[in-house]
Parts: C-alpha cells; structure tokens; sequence
C-alpha cells in the first residue's frame, strides 16, 4: 500500500488534523493524526493492517504496543499475521502488563505503535517486555512522524506503512503558543495550557 493510499484513509475519516496540538511527548505540532479516527472502521483497520504486515521481514511470536493508542493497530496486526496481541498499560504513571497478559520464554516480540513520534513510550514497553522473560525483536508503527528509526540504536529493525515527517517544537519554541493559541491535547476534549508561552 503506498502513501497516498495511506492517506487516503486518514483524509476520508477526518484522522488527519491541523490546528495546534500537545502530543502525548510534551511536544507541540500544528498537525496531528488522529488514528482512532482510522482504526475505529474495521475495514480500514484490516486493510491497513495486511498491508503492515506484509512489510514485516522478522519471524515474530507474538504483538505488543502500549495502550490506549496502540490496542486496536496491535489487535489488527496480530490478526494479519496470525499471532497473539497484547497491549501494556500505565498503572499509576508505570508501563505495565496486566490483565493476565504474559509471554512464555524466549518469544519474540513485535512491538508497534499507532503514531511513533519519539519512541518514548515503546521503550517503557521493551522494558516491560524483557522484565517478562520474552525479548522485542522488532518494531513497528503505522504512521512514522520522527523523520528515522528511534530504535536503530537497540539494534531493531522498524517496519512503518507511512513516514511523514511533522514538525514539532518544544512548547517554549511553538510558534502557535508564540500567537498565543492554546494547544489541544488530541483524544481528549482537554484545551493545555499552551506550555512554556
Ligand atoms: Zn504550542
């Protein structure tokens, strides 16, 4: 699936947004994607999700990516390939697995991420991982925003249907927040405080 079919399926579900966003990292952008807005028409989900895995070159046992944003692109991907999904979760600001959810030793783990902007929270879910007893072999997102692959530097290989390349500043350095427009935290009908402005 190329981009612009990609892109096809995000302009057609509203899922790609302009205005002036705090991102879940702290960093402000003046476009956001609103995955759920994709993921929430199952068709689009599975189609979406084929097309990611047949991207994915490492043999993996089982998907994993970190709740809420990653639970359904983690489900449909677990589906396309066959394997189980889990999703990690924050009890009291800590990643954690719960909900019985476990790996038997050794397996090895597709991590992915909806969004992938700094890689922050995939890497609470390495750790989590690892503390289980299995071993992240691999990453992977649905939409690459960070311009690379954050994981080069674990040695992961990382599997992106689409990299788009937004800007982000630090709030202190937002141009919007500059204008005085307060940010919105996307996914929630929160209006921020416009940061460091
Ligand atoms: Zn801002």
């Amino acid at each position: 699936m190329d981009t612009e079919t990609v892109l096809e399926h995000f302009r057609a579900t509203g899922a790609l947004l302009e205005g002036h966003f705090e991102l879940s990292s702290g960093l402000h952008s003046d476009r956001y994607f609103q995955c759920a807005l994709v993921l929430c028409e199952p068709w689009r989900a599975e189609a979406l999700a084929r097309a990611f895995a047949a991207k994915v070159e490492t043999e993996v046992d089982v998907v994993v990516g970190p709740a809420m944003g990653a639970v359904v692109w983690a489900h449909e991907v677990g589906r396309a390939l066959g394997k189980r999904a889990l999703f990690t979760e924050r009890k009291d600001g800590v990643m954690s697995l719960r909900r019985g959810f476990g790996f038997r030793p050794g397996e090895r783990v597709l991590l992915v991420e909806d969004v992938l902007t700094t890689g922050g929270s995939a890497r609470e879910v390495i750790e989590v991982v690892e503390a289980h007893g299995a071993q992240v072999v691999a990453c992977g997102c649905l939409v690459n925003r960070s311009g690379k692959n954050p994981f080069a530097d674990l040695g992961l290989p990382l599997t992106e249907l689409v990299r788009l390349e937004v800007q982000t500043w630090e709030p202190s350095a937002c141009p919007r927040c500059a204008e005085g427009s307060p940010a919105v935290k996307p996914g929630s009908r929160t209006v921020a405080t416009g940061g460091g402005a």
